[in-house]
């Protein structure tokens, strides 16, 4: 969620949180508010989205509409707003890095948090340049971050695009796990392209949502990230 505070885009992702589409509960992972936006107003939503599926945290590290970090400590921020989402009772358990940036530094954060991470995708975001700090997996993992603590990465599968392409195949994957962005939901196409897309999805394969995964997952695959991007 990006734009939380926009009545138009906070409406309709609402609404779609209560509709379930394919019957699948639709975890709101957050970008907190930045300076000068209004908290209070955040909270409740965050709070209002927290009853209708998990809750994550979407770090931007740069600005509302810059999400990759450009200086600083990227670890530091997602601990601090970790605490934040701590102190003011909100039961956060997922994380999803902006632009998804994602180092071995913000894993361990992230672990440490007790949080799961979805920041993996098993495809290479277009934007992205080569040797940009990014996470390729295709299945759920764990990923051992050294001094024995680990975290449990459940990569991100699909777009509304390649979701919407799914409706003609099979999925062939553990877990599918679609995202979109709440100011996808202005778009009527990809609004829709989502909504037939989920309910296709949930004719097809088993609905579960990240924090039953969470739970329950114990995936097969491990891999080593201590370090591994630094
Ligand atoms: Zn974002």
């Amino acid at each position: 969620m990006e734009r939380p505070l926009d009545e138009e885009v906070w409406g309709r992702f609402s609404q779609l949180q209560r509709r379930r589409p394919g019957g699948f509960t639709i975890a709101a992972l957050m970008r907190p508010p930045a300076g000068g936006e209004d908290g209070e107003r955040w909270l409740e939503r965050a709070r209002e989205a927290e009853k209708l599926g998990p809750l994550g945290l979407h770090t931007h590290w740069t600005a509302p509409d810059h999400a990759r970090p450009t200086t600083g400590d990227p670890a530091a921020v997602v601990r601090e707003q970790g605490e934040w989402l701590r102190s003011v009772g909100l039961d956060v358990r997922l994380f999803c890095g902006g632009g998804w940036y994602f180092d071995s530094d913000v894993a361990r954060a992230v672990a440490e948090l007790g949080y799961a991470d979805c920041t993996a995708t098993s495809f290479r975001p277009s934007y992205l340049e080569d040797g940009a700090a990014h996470l390729q997996l295709q299945e759920p993992t764990w990923l051992e971050l050294g001094n024995e603590l680990r975290l449990l990465e459940l990569p991100t599968t699909h777009s509304i695009g390649m979701l919407a392409r799914g409706v003609w195949g099979p999925f062939r994957r553990q877990v599918v796990h679609a995202y979109f962005h709440d100011t996808d939901l202005l778009d009527r196409r990809r609004a829709a392209a989502l909504r037939v897309g989920l309910a296709f999805l949930g004719l097809k394969r088993t609905a579960t949502d990240l924090r039953e995964l969470q739970r329950g997952l114990r995936p097969a695959n491990t891999m080593s990230f201590a370090n591994s991007l630094a």
